[in-house]
């Protein structure tokens, strides 16, 4: 029976600016703990105070229009959105509704199965962010700092056709948001805030059915798991015979369901019109190109060319692109390693971030440059040390000290046996304190000798502290049980 409806979704995505200053006044746009410290006049509301617009959150929307493939509207109207709650001081919201400032992009999602997806975007539009209440047992209270913080908000087309998809875009959304400096992209703490619009209808219908809006999810998960309950408890309304209604919704996170919060407000209720405080705002051409040109590469051109100019796997490119930090760490270590790029992925994906993890050290924060890794590989190449030797104890103290690989090697002694002489010497004495292997070589089938062999690669790999050039002694191992016979 469920598969006889599908699910239409569609999500709109708050995300806060990275900007100093509030949207149109000069407050600090800065999380604190103490209530009310960052407000003025105009975020309070004061009669008589004016608003002028923040030119860095204009720079940071636009370049978060131009990452999501919008056309930028060379002029835009800020409106007055009205509603009555204590954390709007002015009793309305600036906001853009008639005619925002981006519309018409898109982006496009990866799925597990490796197929690609375009999610249109509707619009973004600039706003001003409301207050916080705070709710006690016997009062409330109001926390004007977030007041006036700069916002934009990203209307997708209602393109997404399950909650997998709708995760995948949202966290698509953030890895460019943050990639391009624009926004923390901080789902717990609210700094990026989704809601969602879900309705279902018949498959293959083509008309839409009356959607809910779903709040507060403030994780993937949650997004996930919102929808699919909310998508279900339609389709059993549905088939009860009874109507959905458009209403807001809240999800619970704790019971895993949604409770109707409100019926759905209509846009006339909110009685926009422009403000009459501020003038249309004008995005210029020269400016906007010159905000083009600082854009950089976007995550998904990264992804592209590591791939073709590093013949790393798509996987691994995959991974790196979705942090800014990562990629570039990744391709300056690879441009001071002098073999296949692969390598350096692989030691930072599986060896470095694992040690970071456990160290609790974010990457930005490493003491070593990038080129350390490069060096560190090479080290290996060159047969000074083994590729053990270099993940295990250089590496590590490399993330400690922050000292060069060269440095650690030499400091603590772990330089590669790699002098035949020595080795000799070393598999000789093993041979006469084992004489039973080395018989054991001599008599035994092909499994027995390989055996044998390994026995003592281990042997003198214990005698050397693992510093033995493992393929030399391996080599000189045969070499010697051969002219034992
Ligand atoms: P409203 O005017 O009610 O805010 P919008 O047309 O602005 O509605 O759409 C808000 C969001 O809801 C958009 O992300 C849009 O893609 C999505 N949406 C619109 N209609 C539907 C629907 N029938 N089912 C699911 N999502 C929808
Ligand atoms: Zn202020
Ligand atoms: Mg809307």
């Amino acid at each position: 029976m469920k598969d006889k409806y599908e699910a239409v979704i569609g999500l709109e995505v708050h995300a806060q600016l990275k900007t100093k200053t509030k949207m149109f006044c000069g407050c600090k746009n800065e999380f604190t703990n103490e209530p009310n410290i960052h407000v003025c006049p105009v975020c309070l509301g004061m009669p008589g105070s004016l608003p002028v617009i923040n030119k860095k959150a204009v720079e940071l929307a636009v370049k978060a229009a131009l990452a999501l493939n919008c056309k930028i509207h060379k002029k835009s109207i800020f409106a007055r959105k009205h509603y009555f709650y204590p954390d709007l001081p002015k009793n309305y919201q600036i906001t853009q509704y008639e005619e925002p400032f981006a519309t018409d992009g898109y982006l496009i999602i990866e799925k597990k199965d490796g197929t690609k997806k375009k999610i249109r975007i509707k619009r973004i539009h600039m706003e001003e962010d409301a207050g916080k209440n705070i709710h006690e047992e016997h009062f409330s209270k109001v926390d004007l700092n977030r007041a006036g913080v700069p916002l934009i908000e990203i209307v997708s087309e209602p393109d997404i056709s399950d909650p997998e998809e709708a995760r995948l875009y949202m966290q698509k959304l953030r890895d460019i948001l943050v990639w391009i400096g624009v926004t923390d992209g901080n789902l717990e703490e609210g700094s990026l805030r989704c809601d969602a619009n879900v309705s279902i209808r018949p498959k293959g219908s083509k008309e839409l059915g009356t959607k809910v809006e779903i709040k507060n999810l403030n994780s993937f998960r949650f997004i996930e798991k919102a929808l699919r309950y909310e998508i279900n408890r339609q389709i059993e309304a549905v088939k009860k015979g009874e109507k959905i209604i458009q209403e807001t919704r809240l999800y619970d996170s704790q019971k895993d369901i949604t409770k109707s919060m409100r019926t759905k407000e209509e846009a006339e209720d909110y009685r926009y019109f422009p403000d009459p405080d501020l003038p249309p705002l004008i995005i210029e051409d020269e400016w906007l190109e010159e905000i083009k040109a600082s854009l950089g590469e976007l995550p998904d051109e990264f992804k592209e060319r590591v791939i073709k100019e590093y013949k790393i796997k798509e996987y691994d490119a995959d991974i790196l692109s979705r942090d800014k930090t990562l990629a570039y760490f990744f391709e300056e270590a690879a441009k001071s390693y002098k073999g296949e790029a692969q390598r350096v992925s692989n030691i930072i994906l599986s060896d470095l971030l694992g040690i970071l993890k456990e160290e609790k050290i974010e990457l930005k924060d490493v003491p070593f440059p990038a080129s350390y890794i490069g060096e560190l590989l090479n080290l290996v190449d060159e047969n000074i040390i083994s590729l053990r030797v270099a993940k295990e104890e250089v590496l590590p103290e490399m993330v400690k000290t922050g000292k060069s690989p060269k440095v650690i090697v030499e400091e603590k002694g772990l330089k590669q046996i790699s002098d035949t002489s020595e080795i000799e010497k070393i598999i000789k004495e093993s041979f006469k304190n084992n004489p039973k292997a080395v018989k054991q070589y001599k008599i035994g089938d092909e499994r027995k000798k390989q055996k044998a062999v390994q026995f003592f690669i281990g042997q003198v790999m214990k005698a050397t502290k693992g510093k033995a050039n493992p393929k030399l002694a391996r080599d000189l191992i045969i070499k010697l049980l051969e002219e034992e016979n």
